[in-house]
């Protein structure tokens, strides 16, 4: 039996389990005008640069060669709030945006241009389909009034991982701005913001960096956004403005920032770069390829296919061989001290695993062990309620 007061491992696309080290971190309060505490921000925001143009860390040409062409914006709020951000500032009264969906992320996108006001398209595709290629092509060669193109990197709905670097070659061949919604995958993996030309990268604190919520970020084009002064269709989430205090003002942010979110991040961040983008992708991958092996052996099912699938979430088909219902199985998991995530895909009955934060393959052991004893027990249940009403 576990005590809800004990600590229970997130097993969510964020915010999740972070390590102690991160958590012990925020034990100080910050001055946010204090030297000390801007000194902090612009490390961090150097370093997301750093992870953004060298995420495996062995090519410092590279990332001398570009350090100034990128700059990272800190902005508060969830995630969400730097999607908001970056569209509202980055699309202009002429401008028309092109939104790739595959998911409730790429929907949100459409919901903020909507809300916004924003000129825009929305080329929506089912959420258990991947991203259309060739209508992409068509669609931007037959409209040469795109100016910037949207998609989610891992749509975190499915798990499933779109093919960025493909679809900014037809991007970039349209002359379009390249916007990502990195959020749950960004120091997942490597991404090369200079190799992919990535005009906006949009990530948050809670994700893969393994941080604490409270803010998102974006690494941004410096060309790009330089030009944006008074294009935002809100006052406190104007991605230019944000950008022009931190950088006149040394790490200054407009409004209150979230002190101790910052220095837990500037911790995670530290963690990530012991471990490494490729370390961390690895044991990511381990968590999820022994989550999906030992959860078929039990009758569950994934929903994507293992090469669209990435390493962070995955959704799970409800298994057909009993009578199963989510809430009973969310709650005796939460008992062993684990806890997953409801489905988010319209049309068919799902639930999802994160792999990411601070869990390792043991676990991912652990929790097989649990479902294992939840399904027997459930099964054992239903085949004995079934021989009371025979009775
Ligand atoms: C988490 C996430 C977001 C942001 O969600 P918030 O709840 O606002 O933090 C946006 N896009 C994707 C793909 C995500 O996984």
């Amino acid at each position: 039996m576990h005590d809800t007061q004990e600590h229970y491992l997130l097993l969510t696309p964020g915010p999740l389990t972070t390590s102690d080290t991160v958590r012990q971190s925020m034990l100080k309060d910050w001055c946010t005008w204090d030297d000390d505490y801007n000194q902090l921000v612009q490390s961090v925001r150097r370093d997301l640069v750093r992870l953004a143009l060298n995420p495996q860390g062995d090519s410092a040409a590279a990332e001398a060669q570009h350090d100034n062409a990128y700059t990272a914006v800190l902005m508060q709020g969830s995630g969400t709030a730097s999607v908001e951000a970056t569209l509202g500032t980055a699309i202009g009264p002429d401008d028309k945006l092109l939104i790739l969906s595959n998911g409730a992320y790429g929907q949100r996108m459409a919901e903020i241009a909507r809300y916004l006001g924003l000129n825009h398209q929305l080329q929506e595709h089912n959420e258990l389909d991947e991203i259309n290629l060739e209508r992409l092509t068509q669609t931007l060669a037959s409209d040469p009034s795109f100016s910037h193109v949207c998609v989610v990197h891992c749509e975190t709905t499915t798990g499933r991982l779109n093919p960025i670097a493909d679809i900014g070659h037809i991007v970039k061949a349209h002359n379009c701005q390249f916007i990502v919604d990195a959020m749950s995958s960004f120091g997942g993996l490597p991404i090369q913001v200079d190799q992919l030309d990535i005009d906006f990268l949009v990530s948050s604190a809670n994700k893969c960096i393994q941080g604490v919520p409270g803010f998102g970020f974006v690494i941004a084009k410096r060309s790009a956004l330089e030009p944006l002064a008074g294009r935002a269709r809100s006052l406190s989430l104007d991605l230019h403005a944000q950008w022009r205090t931190m950088e006149d003002q040394n790490g200054k942010w407009r409004f209150t920032s979230p002190t101790h979110v910052v220095r837990a991040f500037r911790q995670a961040l530290d963690e990530l770069f012991v471990e490494g983008v490729n370390g961390r992708l690895q044991r990511y991958r381990d968590n999820q390829s022994s989550l999906v092996a030992g959860m078929a052996k039990l009758g569950f099912n994934a929903m994507v296919d293992e090469c669209h699938q990435s390493p962070f979430i995955t959704s799970f088909f409800y298994p057909e061989h009993f009578a199963f219902e989510f809430k009973p199985f969310y709650q005796a998991l939460k008992q062993h001290g684990f806890v997953i995530y409801p489905g988010k895909v319209s049309n068919a009955d799902c639930f999802r695993i994160g792999t990411i934060g601070e869990v390792y393959p043991a676990d991912i052991a652990r929790l097989l062990s649990a479902i294992e004893q939840t399904v027997a027990a459930t099964v054992a249940g239903t085949a004995n309620a079934t021989k009371g009403t025979q009775a």
